[in-house]
């Protein structure tokens, strides 16, 4: 089993709330091109979209990762999927099909410690 050092043992980062960039567009203080927006759950625009359709979607409540995920209510959990979903049909990918994608830690190489779903679409994607 692979192990980690002490450096990389708390790689969900102790990043708080003000700092966090995702929170800051939560509470408006950063700009972002908003896709859709209700009580508990924001979607916006990825800065550098990497598919023709790049949105992510995010609880407004923070939560570093999915390491984190057990803060939410089931409810904003299930509301981030049916969100993407939501998205996908605004963008027009929904019939066409989208990725809705999770980056988790080191490996994965997560960028943003706020929890956060890619949906990407509008060309044919592979896995990774
Ligand atoms: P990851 O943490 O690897 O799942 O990816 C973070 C994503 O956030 C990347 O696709 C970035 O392009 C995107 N991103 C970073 N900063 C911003 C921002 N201020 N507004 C919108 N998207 C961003
Ligand atoms: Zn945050």
């Amino acid at each position: 089993m692979r192990r980690f050092g002490a450096c990389e043992k708390r790689w969900e980062e102790l990043v708080s709330e003000e700092d966090c960039m995702f929170c800051k567009i939560v509470r408006g203080e950063m700009e972002s091109e908003v896709v859709h927006d209700e009580e508990e759950v924001l979607a916006f625009e990825d800065i550098s979209g990497k598919a023709p359709v790049h949105v992510l979607v995010v609880p407004k409540e923070h939560a570093s990762s999915l390491t984190e995920v057990g803060k939410l209510s089931n409810a904003v959990t299930k509301r981030l999927f049916e969100v993407a979903q939501t998205v996908a049909e605004k963008m027009d990918i929904a019939e066409s099909g989208y990725v809705f994608r999770i980056n988790n830690g080191p490996d994965a190489g997560q960028e943003v410690f706020h929890l956060h779903a890619h949906v990407m679409g509008g060309e044919r994607l592979g896995m990774p």
